[in-house]
C-alpha cells in the first residue's frame, strides 16, 4: 500500500526514485497538540470585534498568516478588505489570548517518531508558519538534540505562508536536498497543499476535527489518523521508500 502511494507520487512529478534524506515536520498539530488553543483564541478574539469564526474554521485556515485569515473573515462578513492597522490590532488580541492558554502538550507519539527518524540517519527539519517564540523555545526543551538551529523555517524566514510552497522550498534549501529526498509531515489542509506544491511526498496526520478526505483532497500522498499511528507504522513506510530506491 505504501509502495503504491510512493509510485503514484513519483509518476505524478516525473521523478525517477525517492531517496530519503530528511523529514520536514510541521509544528502545530504535529509535534504539539496546540491547535485547540489556537482555535479557541481565534474564535474568542474575533468575537470581540464582532466577527464570527468557528473552531473548525480555525483548523481549515491553519498555516495561513494571521493577516490573511482576518482578511478572509472581513471580506466575507463585512464585504471589504481589512486595513493593515485593523488586522494588526485584531491579530494582537488573538496572540494575547493564545499566550494566556495553558501550555500545549506534546503530541502523543511525536517524541518517539522524531527519535526513529534520527536513528534512521535522516535529518529532521522544522517548517512552521508559527512565529510564537514560546513554542520554538519549547521545541528544544521537549525534543532535545533533534532540531539544529539552521534547520528551522519559521514565519520570520518567509514572505508567503502556507499554502504557498515557499516554507517547504526553504526547508529543502536549508537541508540541501531535492524534493524527492524528503517527506513532509503535516496536519493541516493548507500545509498539505504547501508540501505537495513544493513537490515533496506529503504525509497527513489527522490530529484535528476535520474529516480525513479534506486532507486527501488537499493532495496528501498518505493519510494517518494520528501521529502515534504514523510512528507505529514508520518502519513500514521507511521500508517502502528503500524498496522504491534499490540503490539506497
Ligand atoms: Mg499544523
Amino acid at each position: 500500500m505504501f509502495e503504491t502511494a510512493i509510485n503514484r507520487y513519483l509518476e505524478k512529478h516525473g521523478f525517477e526514485a525517492a531517496r530519503l534524506k530528511a523529514v520536514l515536520f510541521d509544528m502545530d498539530g504535529v509535534l504539539f497538540d496546540s491547535m485547540p488553543n489556537h482555535a479557541s483564541s481565534w474564535t474568542r478574539s474575533m468575537a470581540q470585534f464582532g466577527l464570527h469564526m468557528t473552531p473548525e474554521e480555525a483548523y481549515l485556515h491553519e498555516g495561513r498568516t494571521g493577516g490573511s485569515t482576518i482578511n478572509l473573515l472581513i471580506q466575507r462578513q463585512w464585504g471589504r478588505e481589512a486595513t493593515e492597522e485593523e488586522w494588526k490590532r485584531m491579530y494582537k488580541v488573538k496572540s494575547e489570548l493564545f499566550s494566556q492558554c495553558p501550555e500545549a502538550p506534546q503530541m502523543p507519539g511525536a517524541a518517539e517518531l522524531l527519535k526513529k527518524v534520527k536513528d534512521d540517519g535522516l535529518t529532521p527539519v522544522l517548517v512552521t508558519g508559527s512565529g510564537q517564540l514560546t513554542l520554538l523555545d519549547r521545541l528544544n526543551h521537549n525534543f532535545p538534540g533533534i532540531f539544529q538551529r539552521g534547520l528551522m523555517v519559521t514565519s520570520f524566514d518567509v514572505k508567503h505562508g502556507k499554502p504557498d510552497p515557499e516554507p517547504y522550498l526553504m526547508g529543502l534549501q536549508k537541508a540541501g536536498i531535492q524534493p524527492w529526498e524528503g517527506i513532509v509531515v503535516e496536519n493541516a489542509p493548507l500545509g498539505v497543499q504547501a508540501g505537495t506544491a513544493a513537490r515533496i511526498f506529503t504525509i497527513a496526520v489527522n490530529t484535528g476535527p476535520l474529516p480525513g478526505h479534506v486532507l486527501l483532497d488537499a493532495g496528501a500522498d498518505l493519510l494517518f489518523p494520528s501521529v502515534k499511528s504514523l510512528c507505529d507504522q514508520w518502519e513500514e513506510v521507511r521500508k517502502a521508500f528503500s524498496r522504491e530506491s534499490p540503490d539506497f
